[in-house]
């Protein structure tokens, strides 16, 4: 081990990361470097850490495959904080705590007859943290989980508690804050009706179709991906549609007419059975298809919360690309495929509705979603990665919470309020006790 090995690491905590080593992420890819983990139960507590000096930085659930989340100094997780899940008295929206996950409050919204828009592929995430690194699902007509955010209750490291609601000046930049504005302690989220989804998946599309009128591939659900391997450059491997059922009996069937059609026309097969993201894995994992309809939260995520989602040993990439280049983008990626396949997992294609949040790739455009699923060569995956970013149109924006190898100056001029970020940084942070080795590649 090396010098700096986490010295200090405390019992094993209750939450989350009972299921995972306390020194590494999800992935298992990072070391993270803190000299403790912390996980304070209280506000008081979350204070005293906060304000103990030296540098600090604020722990999710881990997923992410990069060092956003480190530091040398603590790493405080705050998954042992008291538990808040506060719906408000017009059951529009719900107040949580900075330490749940999805997967803890989507059960509760059900039980009251609510709902989120929309969910990452697993909900295994934490709210902060999905927020925090611009987490997104699938879909032409909904927004990353952090466009739901309508206020955000942020500790300082100087351990002032600071509120910032939807139209305050500098929210729109505290939502996707890369976890350098202090603790967040809570989010309140929009909420709507709760409703049922069907999940169909058809097999072996043409890519010359797709790429013809991509929009109608992605606009055929409520939550439109592509999976490819790249093994083949003629057709993708599967693509899943999640939809949400619509209310009338006419409404479903012109649905079905759509997605029978669509399939025609891409030269479509619907899955004889249930599907795993990656073809020939066990799909016992992956939430219900086949058309059966469940909750929302049962089947807009991927994967069932009491699995370990994904493929379980890989590291992740993903680039967003304004929708006007996407179709540059996936054909740079096809012309790589050769390269990309041999240390691909799947790749999936994914859009993402604009929003106003500053560091949001979805920040003022209608985005889609390039993202690797890569087996765990690390090593090899950076090697590759210059070439694909190389190859993709200059807009893309790589994942805040995933490996890329752009240089700082190259990311931040992909976003236009990124001074505005610094600026509020700078104001919530002075003595930059939050900015990690991360954040001054990004530049701060
Ligand atoms: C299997 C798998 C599937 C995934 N699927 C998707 C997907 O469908 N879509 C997608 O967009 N991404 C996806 N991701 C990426 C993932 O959503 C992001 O990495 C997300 O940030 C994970 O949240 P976390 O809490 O686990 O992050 P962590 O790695 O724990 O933290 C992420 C960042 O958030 C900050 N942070 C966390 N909590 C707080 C808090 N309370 N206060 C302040 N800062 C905080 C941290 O400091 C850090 O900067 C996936 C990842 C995995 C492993």
């Amino acid at each position: 081990m090396g010098s700096d090995y986490p010295a200090r690491l405390k019992a094993r905590p209750r939450g989350y990361a009972d299921t995972m080593g306390d020194e590494r992420n999800w992935a298992g890819n990072l070391l993270y470097r803190a000299s403790s983990i912390e996980h304070p139960e209280s506000i008081d507590e979350l204070r005293g850490l906060l304000t103990a000096g030296g540098s600090v930085r604020v722990l999710g659930s881990r997923h992410c495959f990069n060092d956003i989340a480190d530091t040398t100094g603590s790493l405080i997780a705050l998954d042992r904080m008291p538990q808040v899940i506060d719906i408000s008295p017009a059951r529009d929206s719900v107040r949580v705590s900075g330490g749940l996950r999805y997967g803890d409050i989507a059960p509760v919204l059900e039980e009251q007859g609510l709902a989120l828009a929309n969910l990452a592929s697993l909900p295994h995430i934490s709210v902060a943290g999905a927020v925090a690194t611009g987490t997104h699902g699938s879909g032409d007509a909904t927004g990353s989980l952090a466009s739901a955010v309508r206020a955000v209750t942020v500790m300082t490291a100087s351990g002032e508690v600071r509120s910032l609601a939807r139209g305050d000046d500098g929210f729109d930049g505290a939502v996707v804050a890369l976890g350098a504005l202090g603790a967040v302690i809570d989010l309140t989220l929009d909420v709507e009706p709760s409703y049922q989804v069907a999940q169909h998946v058809f097999e072996h599309p043409s890519w010359d179709a797709i790429l013809r009128d991509l929009g109608a591939v992605t606009g055929v659900g409520t939550s439109v991906s592509i999976f490819s391997t790249w093994q083949r450059t003629d057709v993708a491997d599967q693509i899943w549609i999640k939809q949400r059922v619509p209310a009338t009996r006419a409404d479903a069937a012109e649905r079905r007419a759509a997605r029978e059609a669509l399939a025609v026309s891409l030269g479509a097969a619907p899955a004889e059975g249930k599907r795993h993201p990656i073809i020939g894995v066990d799909p016992e994992a992956c939430t219900e298809q086949e058309g059966v309809a469940g909750p929302w939260f049962q089947r807009l995520p991927h994967f069932k919360l009491e699995f370990t989602p994904s493929a379980g040993a890989e590291i992740q990439s993903e680039y967003l690309v304004p929708r006007l280049d996407a179709v540059a983008a996936i054909e740079a990626v096809r012309s790589l495929a050769d390269r990309i396949a041999p240390l691909l997992l799947v790749n999936e294609i994914r859009t993402v509705c604009a929003d106003d949040l500053w560091l949001s790739s979805s920040y003022g455009t209608d985005a889609v979603g390039l993202h690797f699923t890569w087996k765990p060569d690390e090593a090899a995956v950076r090697e590759l990665l210059p070439t694909i970013e190389a190859a993709l149109p200059a807009s893309a924006r790589p994942h805040w919470g995933k490996v890329f190898t752009l240089d700082g100056a190259e990311v931040r001029s992909r976003y236009p309020r990124w001074d505005d970020f610094a600026a509020l940084v700078a104001k919530h942070d002075p003595e930059r006790r939050l900015v990690n080795e991360y954040l001054e590649r990004l530049g701060l």
